[in-house]
């Protein structure tokens, strides 16, 4: 561009701001902030209240909150006097992109991984995706069942804004000794892959995990010890290490007593399921900072016993006792009739309940810990100055009883209204 050219551009530039500013004396116009008025503002990291709040957000970020804070005009107003606001929730243990469907799949998702493709998939991700994200959970931890990397697809459908949808951290292929967690036949070896990424020698956990990284996956999940032959600690600290290396944390499988021993002695980040989990081996789950995303969902399940809910209903209640960092996780993997995905995995409270766990321990629990454990806490799962405005309402106290949660009113993701 020539000099005179410039001096011409910048004239013309300078007449137009001119013209168009209305020259206000007043407050400055801020086009594009959400002022949000919040009768009880929870933090669910102190189980502390605060009352007429008012959240500022601007850019999908909180810019300011405090009582009596000025409502810049222009600002759009939400007003949610009369409600419990608090962070959105985590479900840690998610397969978005596997839905059995129990009369045509006998039940056991094996069935499910033969019977639909991963396009498919993806689009069950989706829908899952969306309905979480309406149900209040504005993050999860997708601990793979995927197929070829589905739910990452789905993660980076959401990253685009081209679908609704949490955050999502996604495992991408399960790591697991020979079989995952099925039962093969000889003459069909393959038919457990690519759902698991089989990983018995070191050579083959340094592929699996590298693979994974490489391929999209933000956490890695293995398997601990669903076949006779279980990953050793020597095994897991090995995989921890290689995971480390590409800056992924480490979730494991762990449904046997042996299993989650293993686990926890290797100090890995997160223990799910936990079944059948000592008081000594909580206790070194706690001293090695693991984490236990218990999956307490499943005791709603036809396919197990009383005997079961009570083994994990009581594991919860000494988990709690001993001072292991609880992380809501649940597990769902079905269809159920005339509900979403976010609706069921909502439910997961009800054994939490039942376990006696108090509501400000199990709001922590789905937003905090779930947060810190995601390695999103820098950045999510508290309303405060810089945070993302992911931020959800419910009309009754959660913190009084956590089933409010199973109506919320109102949900923000990154300063977005998903619902209102
Ligand atoms: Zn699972």
């Amino acid at each position: 561009m020539t000099r005179s050219k410039t001096i011409l551009v910048a004239l013309v530039l300078a007449v137009a701001v001119f013209a168009v500013a209305p020259v206000p004396e007043a407050a400055p116009l801020q086009a594009g902030v959400t002022a949000i008025r919040a009768g009880r503002l929870i933090d669910p990291d102190t189980g502390t209240v605060a009352t007429d709040q008012i959240i500022l957000v601007a850019g999908g970020r909180i810019s300011a909150v405090g009582r009596g804070l000025a409502i810049p005009t222009g600002a759009t107003v939400i007003d949610l006097s009369k409600a419990s606001v608090m962070p959105g929730l985590v479900d840690a243990h998610t397969h978005l992109c596997m839905q059995v469907i129990a009369a045509r799949d006998h039940g056991s998702y094996y069935y499910t991984t033969l019977n639909d493709p991963d396009a498919f998939r993806a689009v069950q991700g989706t829908a899952n995706a969306r309905t979480m994200l309406e149900a209040g959970f504005t993050s999860v931890r997708d601990v793979g069942n995927e197929g070829n990397y589905a739910c990452v697809q789905v993660r980076k459908g959401i990253m685009q804004g081209l679908i609704p949808g949490p955050t999502m951290v996604t495992a991408g292929r399960i790591i697991a000794p020979f079989g995952g967690q099925f039962q093969l036949q000889p003459d069909k070896p393959g038919l457990a892959e690519p759902e698991y990424a089989f990983a018995d020698t070191r050579d083959e956990m340094v592929k699996a995990v590298r693979q994974n990284a490489h391929f999209g996956a933000t956490v890695i999940k293995i398997v601990v010890d669903d076949q006779r032959y279980i990953y050793s600690v020597d095994d897991i600290k090995f995989i921890k290490a290689e995971a480390a290396r590409a800056g992924l944390k480490l979730a494991a499988h762990a449904w046997t007593r042996a299993g989650a021993q293993n686990a926890a002695e290797a100090g890995v980040d997160s223990i799910d399921h936990g079944i059948d989990m000592t008081d000594e081996i909580l206790s070194l789950a706690k001293k090695n900072n693991v984490a236990l995303v218990g999956t307490e969902f499943l005791v709603t399940s036809d396919s197990f016993d009383g005997a079961f809910r009570t083994q994990v209903v009581d594991r919860l209640r000494r988990a709690l006792k001993i001072g292991v960092t609880l992380v809501y996780g649940t597990d769902v993997i079905a269809a159920v009739d005339g509900k979403t995905r976010g609706e069921v995995a909502i439910s997961g409270v009800d054994p939490w309940v039942e376990a006696g766990i108090p509501a400000p321990a199990i709001l922590k629990a789905m937003t905090t810990e779930a947060h810190r454990l995601l390695g999103l806490d820098a950045v999510r799962g508290s309303i405060k100055v810089g945070q993302a405005a992911d931020l959800i309402a419910t009309v009754d106290d959660p913190l009084a009883n956590i089933a409010a949660l199973k109506k919320v009113q109102f949900v923000m993701k990154d300063g977005r209204i998903v619902r209102q």
